[in-house]
């Protein structure tokens, strides 16, 4: 299906090591990808090739820049089919990983795919807004991504409510974001966060990508996140 070698060479330059174990979850992960997508909508990419680039390389540059402690908890807000989300627990199956989306489909999509290429992961079908008041999930995680999911001021509402003190949130945008963080600056100081670093780059093969780095300084205050109705007409300025 892909191109193991190609991947892992990719990786590597990432400063990712994969193993034939990885490489071989990599590859099964992404032949029922695109078997599945053929009768049900999970992505817009059709070639392993651009599997290979646009969904797993794209998804590790997150590692390059950032290395969580064995056994960090680590939750993937608005996952889809997976996506930082499982190359990152395939690159670290040692991550206790929660996998959320609101659709229902794509979370079954994925936990039957982990269970054939014998991983496991938390799948949890709720919107964050309700997951963010749930004290189950609540300042319980050490790490929180999302990719493609809402502009970062949004994001910030969703993402920061899940991590504990001390955590760290990275959102994954396609292109520079200036003005979305200057927009965001004032939800961010709000919801208990901090941007430590943001990282620009060209992924071979997708193009220009920046990765924005928040701490969690304070605890979020209990009101946040609200519910999403509010979230999208009432943003924080
Ligand atoms: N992160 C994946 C990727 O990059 O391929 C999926 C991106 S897709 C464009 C956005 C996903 O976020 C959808 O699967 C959608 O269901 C989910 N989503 C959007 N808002 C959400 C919310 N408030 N709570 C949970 N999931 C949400």
């Amino acid at each position: 299906m892909i191109d193991r070698i190609l991947l892992q060479k990719e990786a590597a330059a990432l400063g990712v090591p994969l193993d034939e174990t990885a490489l071989e979850q990599f590859d099964r992960y992404s032949a029922e990808l695109l078997r599945v997508n053929e009768y049900l909508n999970l992505t817009a990419i059709t070639e392993p090739t651009e599997v290979l680039y646009k969904h797993w390389i794209d998804s590790l540059t997150i590692l390059r820049y950032i290395e969580p402690k064995a056994g960090a908890r680590f939750i993937d807000v608005g996952t889809g089919a997976g996506f930082p989300g499982v190359a990152l627990l395939i690159a670290r199956p040692d991550l206790h990983v929660t996998l959320l989306d609101s659709t229902r489909k794509k979370l079954t999509f994925i936990a039957q795919t982990l269970e054939t290429i014998g991983l496991s992961a938390q799948t949890l079908h709720m919107r964050a807004e309700e997951a963010g008041q749930t004290a189950a999930y609540r300042e319980q995680f050490d790490f929180v991504t999302a990719r493609a999911v809402a502009n970062l001021r949004e994001l910030c509402e969703y993402c920061l409510p899940f991590l504990k003190v001390g955590g760290t949130f990275v959102a994954m945008k396609s292109a520079r974001s200036e003005e979305e963080i200057a927009e965001a600056q004032n939800a961010i100081h709000l919801l208990g966060g901090r941007i430590e670093a943001v990282q620009t780059f060209i992924v071979p093969n997708a193009g220009e990508r920046t990765l924005i780095f928040l701490k969690k300084i304070s605890q979020t205050p209990p009101k946040y996140p609200r519910p999403s109705a509010k979230i999208a007409k009432q943003p924080i300025r």
